[in-house]
């Protein structure tokens, strides 16, 4: 059997996740998963095929129309991460996915048990025969639970919000601060309450709080427990 090397990386919005992650796979050499853009574009198929769905309407609908339309736009979904560009259905959604509304609709289909189990078993198939780096939410409690590392990445809202909205702006975007803020705040208690796979940390994970960290420490912390775990497995 082949020994596998998977880091699991959790934690709320905007704490870096997805910059850290994609900057650990290419130090270990290994690939990266960035969950969070699945569930994104799935937001972003839902909203292409449903134009008038909003977030809310999502805590109303088991059993309803919508529920059944979006069962059957999951399950004919094709989604793929060719040249570290996220596509669905063939078409980049790479930078159409990362908007404040797709992030809030992202959020509210993550709750529904279709959803989640479809791409969490995507996801379990991919971390089940390769190394990898995945974040996301449920990666260290749900998709990778015997992980050789965990971590669960936090910072302040505050800090959390301002990075998103650099990240906005970097890109051309400029968005309000407060409702950035905002957002992150209401999907944070979203994504920690719901039933199946809430955000949280796995007992086992390590705990950092990057609040006063840059990119590079957080990065070279992660690096130097992965060479730790790999030099116990040696010995
Ligand atoms: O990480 P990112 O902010 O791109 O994730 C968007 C949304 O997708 C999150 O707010 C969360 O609701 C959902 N998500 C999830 N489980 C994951 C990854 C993301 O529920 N493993």
């Amino acid at each position: 059997m082949k020994t596998l090397f998977r880091v699991a990386i959790d934690g709320p919005g905007g704490a870096g996740k997805s910059t850290i992650a994609k900057r650990v796979a290419k130090i270990l050499n290994i690939i990266y998963i960035d969950t969070g853009a699945m569930y994104r574009a799935a937001a972003y198929k839902i909203k292409k095929e449903i134009p008038h769905i909003s977030e809310l309407d999502l805590n109303l609908i088991n059993d309803s129309e919508e529920y059944k339309q979006i069962k059957e736009i999951i399950e004919k979904m094709d989604i793929d991460f060719k040249d570290g560009l996220i596509r669905v259905d063939g078409e980049i959604v790479e930078d159409k996915i990362r908007t404040p509304e797709i992030s809030m609709l992202a959020s509210g289909i993550s709750k529904l048990p279709i959803v989640r189990i479809y791409l969490g078993d995507i996801q379990k198939k991919i971390a089940s025969d390769n190394n990898v780096v995945m974040d996301g939410r449920d990666i260290g409690t749900n998709i990778i639970k015997d992980a050789e590392l965990k971590i669960y990445l936090t910072a302040s809202l505050k800090v959390r919000a301002k990075r998103r909205y650099d990240e906005l702006k970097e890109k051309g975007k400029i968005e309000n601060f407060n409702e950035i803020l905002e957002d992150i705040r209401k999907r944070d208690f979203q994504d920690q309450a719901r039933e199946l796979n809430p955000l949280k940390k796995a007992e086992d994970a390590i705990e950092l709080d990057t609040t006063n960290m840059n990119i590079e420490e957080v990065v070279n912390f992660i690096i130097r427990e992965a060479e730790k775990i790999k030099r116990n497995k040696i010995n």
